[in-house]
This record gives structure tokens, sequence and C-alpha cells, in this order.
């Protein structure tokens, strides 16, 4: 253990997914030809007026009753001032005196010392409503070495900003807190969270305090993170220079670093803006944003079931493992697949448990290796429920499934159709079977021997003699039980 504790504060921007910008009617489509989605407001045209996106609200206020926030039901936008080439306005619209939401939390799971999972809250400071910059891109980004591109494309896009506490401890809690608010967004259908396109995008606030001390030590911001390792790097480097710094007896300055990736260091950007700096007042051109009970009741009946409470009930009601549970409510997408296919099955024992190796398995297997979604999927839940069906009635066996299911990823085909085609179905026909059972015994004297000797491991080999003959159709159960007749006779 080191001598100092640390302290991590994170700030979270994300891009909402709404068809249109904040406060105007252009796309909300960043990623497309510069400047192609633009206008007199989100050009900041002197006398253009905006007008708030209802559905960006919709979508601010189901991410704050997901954090259990208190909610502002009258709250306000501000005019955040400063000046850059991407701000045409010279200002975002943004909140601060009365944001959205205020409080709340995200619940962060972490291994504890005894190897079960312990429940740790961050804590919220806020969560407001604000609107993009533009992009500027220079020199070596674009094809032209000498020149500077400023796209608007991204100005006026809804944004919400979640702030949280300096409630994390560490680098691992502060990578649990990212995960799991990605994937709590992506749950809520807020976000697309692509973080390479910068439609999420991390800060980092940390510090360090020696331990036992209740104040806390100066914080330095860390922006520039585009990836998860990014933030990951970043903070381990920060507590190293910070560490190396009050080791040697020196103080840490407050200011703002970016994360430079090929160096792997922090490297100093500017002294830190108080909030003065940006002399906030009340938006003129917008009315106060008042949410009456109706609105916040047709949001409430919008929620999904997040991320926990799912993993939880797939635990409790389907008697899921927290690994398989915790593996098929990675993402909404792949929990619907999983339940869709288990509805489309009669609930036989045994079943949950079944499917859940199915999906996690071999279909989530298939679509890693292809680079695919499970929307993508050629294999459909009720198509996946029809093959689990058919090795439960023992129509097909649990070998012949797997050859059943390849076929079926391949061509989108049925598995019945399949079966029929290539004459799968599973022998379970003792006349037949016990024909072959005889010519594979008398085809292998030396097997027989070695298992009246008391070899048991023959058996094996002359039920793998019977499966050859067979390609794998015969029911194991059914030449278990007539390999030991005969042998006994
Ligand atoms: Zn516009």
């Amino acid at each position: 253990m080191t001598k100092y504790e640390t302290v991590i504060g994170m700030e979270v921007h994300a891009e909402l997914l709404t068809e249109s910008k904040q406060f105007c009617g252009c796309a909300n489509e960043p990623m497309a030809a510069p400047n192609t989605h633009v206008c007199p407001v989100c050009l900041g045209f002197p006398g253009s007026l905006p007008v708030l996106n209802g559905k960006s609200v919709d979508l601010s206020l189901r991410t704050v009753l997901a954090f259990g926030s208190k909610i502002n039901t009258d709250c306000i936008f501000e005019r955040k001032n400063y000046f850059y080439p991407d701000l045409p306005k010279a200002y975002q619209i943004s909140q601060r005196l009365l944001p959205l939401g205020e409080g709340g939390f995200v619940e962060i799971e972490m291994p504890g010392e005894d190897g079960t999972t312990q429940l740790k809250r961050v804590g919220l400071h806020d969560v407001h409503m604000e609107e993009d910059t533009g992009k500027s891109q220079h020199g070596q980004e674009l094809s032209d070495a000498d020149s500077s591109l400023i796209d608007y494309n991204r100005s006026g896009v809804p944004l919400l900003e979640i702030v949280s506490s300096p409630d994390m401890r560490s680098v691992e809690e502060a990578e649990s807190y990212m995960n799991t608010l990605r994937q709590m967004l992506l749950y809520l259908e807020v976000s697309d969270c692509k973080m390479e396109q910068g439609r999420l995008r991390f800060e980092a606030s940390v510090s360090l305090r020696p331990h036992g001390q209740e104040e806390f030590g100066t914080r330095v911001e860390v922006k520039n993170l585009n990836s998860m390792k990014a933030v990951r790097d970043s903070l381990r480097a920060e507590i190293a220079r910070q560490t190396q710094l009050l080791d040697s007896g020196a103080t840490v300055t407050q200011q703002t670093m970016l994360w430079d990736e090929v160096s792997g260091t922090t490297q100093p950007m500017r002294s830190k803006e108080q909030a003065h700096d940006y002399r906030y007042f009340p938006e003129p051109d917008l009315v106060p944003l008042q949410i009456d009970e109706a609105w916040l009741a047709r949001v409430r009946d919008s929620m999904p079931e997040l991320p926990r409470v799912r993993r939880e009930r797939f635990q409790s009601a389907l008697g899921l493992s927290p690994y398989d549970a915790a593996l098929l409510t990675t993402t909404r997408d792949i929990a619907d697949y999983y339940e869709a296919t288990l509805q489309s099955l009669d609930k036989a024992d045994g079943a949950a448990k079944t499917v859940s190796n199915w999906v996690a398995n071999e279909l989530l297997g298939r679509l890693n290796a292809e680079n695919k979604t499970v929307v993508e999927s050629p294999v459909a839940p009720a198509q996946l429920g029809e093959l689990v069906k058919l090795i439960g009635d023992g129509t097909i066996s649990g070998k012949i499934a797997k050859e059943v299911f390849d076929a079926m990823f391949e061509s989108g085909r049925d598995a019945k159709s399949i079966i029929e085609e290539r004459g799968l179905t599973q022998m379970s026909d003792s006349g037949e079977l016990e024909a072959i059972c005889r010519r594979v015994i008398a085809a292998n004297p030396k097997a027989v021997e070695d298992y009246k000797g008391g070899k048991e491991k023959s058996f094996g080999a002359l039920v793998g003699g019977v499966m050859k003959e067979t390609k794998g159709r015969a029911n194991p159960a059914l030449v278990n039980e007539l390999l030991k007749k005969q042998l006994s006779q």
C-alpha cells in the first residue's frame, strides 16, 4: 500500500440519441460530411432563437430517474461564456444553478476480499443538460497539413453531463463506474455510447491525500480520454506523477492536463478556470423548463428494467449463476434474446440453464467470431428454442445439435428442415442399434477382453465405435444400455 489515498471524480458527457439537435431542427448526425447539418441557430447567427428539443428532455429525465436524483421540475438554462473557434455563439447553453437532476447515485460492483461482490454507491453531484460544441481538426488529422477545419455538425447536439462526487478510491473503482454507467445509458437507450466517435466522453479529476486525512488534496483534471483504456492508463500515470511530487516535498498545482497516448504521460493544458470565469447568466431566449406530473409519469412508464435488477432476476427467478446472469445481461439485446428464446419453450425444468448455455457459448461465440451483434443473429430466438426442444424430446443428440446449429447459423434455416435433409434424427430404435452394437463388439475383441478384465475405460472405446458407425446419431443412453446388456451375456 502506498502512503496516499487516491480520490477520483468523473465528469461524463453523453450525446443523446435524438433525431435533431438540442435547440434547432438540424439532424443529430455529427459524423456526416462536414458542415452539412447546420443552420442559423447552431451557427450562432445574431437574432436566431433556440427552441428546446422535447425528446432530449425525455431522455435526460429517464437518466435522472434511473439515478434516483432529485428532479428540479422547474429548471433553467444558463449561458456559459467563453471564446473558442468551435463555439460560434461564444457561449454554450448549459445549466448550473438549477440543473435537471441533483444528487442520486450509481451503484458499482467491486470484488470483495472474500471473493464476494461488494456494492458501492458513487454519489452524483448533478446531472445537467447542455449542448455540444463544434469540432476542430488541424494539420495531420486532415489531408492538408497546413489547414484547419471547423465542423459545426456537432454544434448544438444534445448533451447530458453527469458529474460524480469524488467518491472513487482506486482506478478499478473508476473503471467499474464507467462500465456501469455506460451499461445503464445503453439500457436506457439515451445514448449509443460510441466512445470512438466521441458520443460518450470521460474526464477524470484526481487528487491524493495521506491515508486518514479528511481534507482533499489538490485535484488535477485529465482530459482527452477517448477510450476506457485511455482513462485507465492516464489515471495510473497521473497518480504516479502526483505521488512523486508529494514524495519529493513539492506541491500539486490545480490544473487541467491532457492525456498523451503516445508518450503515456499527462501534459499540462491550462490552469483550471473557476466557474466565475465563465460569467454564467440565465439564458434570456429560453423560458424556464417546467416539467409537470403527467410528463414525469409518461417518462417513468417508459423506463426499462435496469441491468442490475435484470441480473438479479435472472439469478433469483431463473436460477442462473451470477456469472451467467452477468454475461446474459451484458446488453439489453442479449438479455432480450435470451428471454425470447426461453419464452418460445414450455417452461421445462432446466430450460433456463440449457438456453443460457446455448446463448452464452454457441451463439455469442459465433457472433463474436464474426464481429456481429445479437441483433444481427441469423438464428432467431424461436429457431434456437426449437433446436433446444428437439434435443429435449430426443429427436437429436446434443452432439448432433451443434452440427445443426452451425448449419442454422450459416443458412438461417430452421433446425427441423436441416435435420430432415441430412437425416440426422437420433437413432432410438433398439432393434437397429442392437445389430450395430453386436457388430462393434465383434470387431473389437481386445476392447471387450479389457473391459471384461476390469478396464472400465475400454467401454468408452466401444461406445465410440457405435457413435462412429451411426455418425453420432445414436441415442447415447440407449447405446450404453444395449452394450452393457450384450457384454454381460
Ligand atoms: Zn441547426
